[in-house]
């Protein structure tokens, strides 16, 4: 079993290489009946409207609910795995007890780069927010793993991962290697 990262819009490919460095088993996952062979999932980040769309235009919304391995989303991904979104064309799986705000940093051009702290590393990790969301807890028992001006950026709970930023646009591999320790655990 390897890990399935979701081909439908956005980042995959760049999740794909993260992987591949690791020597992390994976493939793209482009078709409803592939995600019952995956271990575990990457929801990458792209367009989460565009998203929704496409999981629905193919089929693929029930065998996402259902699955219970370990899922890592960043940005769009994360704003998917969310409990709600501020945009109700967002359709929501609940895997993580948070509320979602899309674009919430503004617009494209307000897009930036921020060293921050991870609670599971000493060294400061390059993140990229690119139209990023914000996201506010509902639930005491996730995991702050990093916070940038005291809002949460990278939440765990349970086998869920979401990160409002792109860990897979730098050549920090730290990130996908929490996830693949996650996977490994679950
Ligand atoms: N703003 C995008 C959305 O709401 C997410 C941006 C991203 O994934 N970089 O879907």
């Amino acid at each position: 079993m390897k890990i399935g990262i979701l081909g439908l819009q956005g980042a995959f490919f760049k999740h794909q290489q993260m992987l591949n460095s690791l020597d992390c088993e994976n493939f793209i996952v482009r078709y409803p009946e592939e995600i019952n062979q995956c271990k575990a999932l990457i929801l990458p980040g792209g367009e989460s409207t565009t998203i929704t769309k496409l999981i629905d235009r193919i089929g693929m919304r029930q065998q996402l609910i259902n699955f219970n391995g370990p899922i890592f989303g960043t940005c769009a991904g994360a704003i998917l795995l969310s409990e709600t979104c501020d945009d109700e064309r967002v359709k929501v799986f609940g895997k993580i007890p948070v509320n979602g705000f899309r674009n919430a940093y503004g617009r494209q051009i307000e897009s930036f780069k921020k060293e921050i702290k991870l609670s599971f590393s000493d060294k400061k990790f390059p993140a990229i927010f690119i139209r990023a969301p914000k996201f506010s807890l509902i639930n005491s028992e996730i995991e702050v793993l990093s916070e940038f001006e005291n809002i949460p950026v990278l939440l765990k709970y349970k086998n869920i991962l979401i990160s409002a930023f792109h860990p897979e646009l730098t050549k920090d591999l730290r990130i996908h290697k929490y996830f693949i320790e996650l996977v490994e655990k679950s």
